[in-house]
């Protein structure tokens, strides 16, 4: 992978600017900086290789070098997106697992921000945004997808399984080129989608864990358990309690697992 081959691979989508690095800090990083810049929406950073990829709350996310996709997408969201920015991790999740569909994968969508195949971490979104005043001036997208066995963090450093392109596949997996335009080309029609009730039902029909009894984790202390029922219309999830009761669970430090 390099700039001339993905320019090429993505030249029909075109992307509002492109940015690549051999190695990098943090995509996000840089999208973040490059969008308080100027960025023009649908402008991409990516990577070969980030040395301090992050997951949410800080969590580190492993991107060795040649073995992943490591990317951060800008998106300067329009009147029709604004008012429904809580969207936005599922628009990038779905967009993910309707490329991995397109290999003939089964993926799920842990919520909030993973994507599963046969119950193991294949991919994670991070999204942040770029505030001016007390608006969202942009959103940051960022994607990790596992592609070759290599991008595996080791064992001992994981609280929920992995897998990869490769491994789930079998076979050599297609190039990150072709990874990254698949899931560009689904985000360019969930986009058009985000305001509708269409992107809230295909979320919640490939959750993970659906109708199961989960645990939620929100901060060090509280433990949540209930049945996975769904979603809310800003992409809150839905769990129903023994006696049928519901309680909502917002983003934020939340980590959600199979109830023991
Ligand atoms: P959570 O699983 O609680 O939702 P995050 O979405 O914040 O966590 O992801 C960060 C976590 O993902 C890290 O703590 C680490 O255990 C795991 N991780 C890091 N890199 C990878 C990777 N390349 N593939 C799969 N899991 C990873």
């Amino acid at each position: 992978m390099n700039e001339s081959s993905l320019k090429k691979s993505l030249s029909k989508l075109n992307p509002g600017g492109l940015r690549y690095f051999d190695s990098v800090g943090s995509t996000n990083d840089e999208a973040l900086a490059w969008a308080a810049s100027g960025a023009k929406d649908f402008s991409l950073v990516v990577a070969d290789e980030q040395t301090q990829g992050r997951g949410r709350l800080d969590r580190k996310w492993f991107t060795p070098k040649g073995s992943a996709l490591a990317v951060s997408l800008i998106l300067r969201p329009g009147a029709a997106m604004r008012p429904h920015l809580s969207r936005t991790v599922g628009l990038a999740a779905l967009s993910v697992a309707d490329a991995c569909l397109k290999l003939g994968l089964s993926p799920q969508i842990k919520w909030p921000n993973d994507i599963l195949v046969n119950g193991r971490k294949l991919a994670g979104v991070l999204v942040e945004s770029v505030w001016s005043g007390e608006d969202v001036d942009s959103l940051v997208i960022g994607m990790g997808i596992n592609v070759y066995r290599a991008s595996l963090p080791p064992a001992e450093y994981l609280q929920f399984p992995a897998a990869s392109l490769e491994e789930m596949l079998g076979k050599e997996p297609p190039t990150r080129e072709e990874v990254l335009r698949n899931v560009l080309t689904a985000m360019l029609a969930w986009r058009e989608k985000i305001g509708t009730a269409r992107l809230i039902q295909a979320w919640e029909e490939n959750l993970a864990y659906r109708g199961e009894q989960v645990q939620i984790r929100a901060g060090s202390e509280s433990l949540i358990t209930g049945r996975l029922a769904g979603l809310e219309s800003d992409g809150s999830l839905r769990l129903m309690d023994a006696h049928d009761q519901s309680t909502t669970i917002r983003f934020g430090d939340v980590s959600l697992r199979p109830a023991a």
